[in-house]
């Protein structure tokens, strides 16, 4: 399988608990590399903009208003098929769902305060890189 890139965030909820190193484990552990990251406070437009594939969702206000009301950490996760490895790490959106140690089994509050974002397909992961990440930020 190639070395992809995915984009990842470490939502409000799992910051605020002081969860970024418990997370970045279970990532780093599965293979995946943060070749880049920071912590961001997001902006609604940001926010809005970035979840603008769902504002036609019933939940689309609920999510950004999470999204914006503490800091996250936005990072790019390189690896061996990178983009579905990282959807396996995080686990199923509803917690209830989600499989025995993924990060969202382990420490995800709700559907909604989820604990993480992942990248769904190579388009969107290259997309959403963009989104946060100029080249040079990149290093590898
Ligand atoms: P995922 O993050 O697993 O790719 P989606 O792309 O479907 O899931 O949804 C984006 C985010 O919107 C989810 O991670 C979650 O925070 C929120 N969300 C999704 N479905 C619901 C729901 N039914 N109720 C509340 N929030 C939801
Ligand atoms: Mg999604």
């Amino acid at each position: 399988m190639a070395i992809e890139r995915t984009f990842s965030i470490i939502k409000p909820d799992a910051v605020r608990r002081n969860l970024i190193g418990k997370i970045l484990t279970k990532f780093e552990d599965a293979g995946l590399r943060p070749i880049a990251l920071k912590k961001i406070h997001m902006t609604r437009a940001r926010a809005e903009g970035f979840y603008g594939v769902h504002k036609d969702r019933p939940f689309f206000g609920e999510l950004v208003e999470q999204m914006i009301a503490s800091p996250v950490v936005v990072q790019v996760l390189e690896g061996e098929g990178a983009i579905l490895k990282n959807r396996d790490v995080m686990g199923a959106t509803n917690p209830a769902n989600a499989a025995e140690g993924t990060i969202r089994k382990e420490f995800a509050l709700s559907i909604g305060e989820n604990s993480v974002h992942g990248s769904d397909a190579p388009e969107t992961a290259a997309r959403e890189i963009k989104f946060f990440f100029n080249d040079d930020e990149l290093v590898g």
